[in-house]
């Protein structure tokens, strides 16, 4: 049953306008009917207990109908709550993907760096090593000239 609004033209037991409301059982899906304002479905208090359907009896195959349709509609809900958890999952795998992503990018970036920076050391010290060798030559050589001066 749903709740509705207060319906001036009926009153209830009380005195007081009736509210109406719809019927959710499967005897009588969908069909509205009155009663009192101080009941309630939810905590099942009947009010004064007055009671009357604005809707006439639903025929059978309404009922059937309507049932079906109520039925199929509590299984989509289901099925849209599964989706949903299904899809909130897959969101948080992307976000660890994404975050494993961004340092493996890291990883190879900085090695990268890390490789170039070895590279330009290893020339660095290739050079010096060269000039070292030239210096020694260059002496050598000079040494050896001195020697016939
Ligand atoms: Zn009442």
């Amino acid at each position: 049953m749903s709740s509705g609004s207060p319906c001036a033209s009926k009153k209830c037991y009380c005195g007081i306008p009736s509210k109406m409301l719809t019927s959710w059982t499967t005897d009588n899906p969908g069909r509205k009917f009155l009663t009192c304002k101080f009941s309630d479905v939810h905590t099942g208090r009947k009010g004064c207990g007055w009671f009357y359907w604005v809707d006439p009896d639903v025929v059978e195959w309404q009922r059937v109908v309507t049932n079906e349709l109520v039925v199929e509609k509590r299984l989509l809900k289901t099925e849209l709550r599964v989706m949903m958890t299904e899809l909130q999952k897959l969101e948080d795998d992307k976000a660890l993907l994404v975050a494993a992503n961004e340092r493996l990018e890291r990883i190879c970036n900085g090695g990268v760096a890390g490789m170039k920076g070895t590279k330009d050391k290893g020339q660095e010290i290739a050079h010096s090593v060269f000039w070292f060798v030239v210096g020694l030559v260059v002496c050598c050589v000079l040494k050896f000239v001195m020697k016939f001066l």
